[in-house]
């Protein structure tokens, strides 16, 4: 088993696979991958920071679903950002 702290309500919880988010919160999670899911196939050349401030959800929970290899955005390309 593993122990996991979940992203959003930042419980401890075990599973057998390594995970970040408990069951409680898969659901949110799920919806706010659609979210970006439906966001990407708008803008499909997004990077974090757009998709962030695109719906307004924090970067750190696009950079998570990056890592964990759901979604291919544009990464490290921050710095080319004209703000
Ligand atoms: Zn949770």
């Amino acid at each position: 088993m593993k122990q996991n702290r979940c992203h959003y309500c930042r419980k401890l919880f075990q599973s057998a696979t390594e995970r970040s988010v408990c069951d409680t919160c898969s659901a949110i999670d799920d919806i706010l991958f659609g979210r970006i899911e439906a966001y990407l196939k708008k803008y499909p050349n997004s990077n974090a920071l757009q998709i962030s401030e695109g719906l307004d959800i924090p970067i750190v929970s696009v950079i998570r679903y990056m890592d964990e290899g759901r979604l291919m955005v544009a990464k490290g390309r921050f710095e080319r950002l004209n703000r």
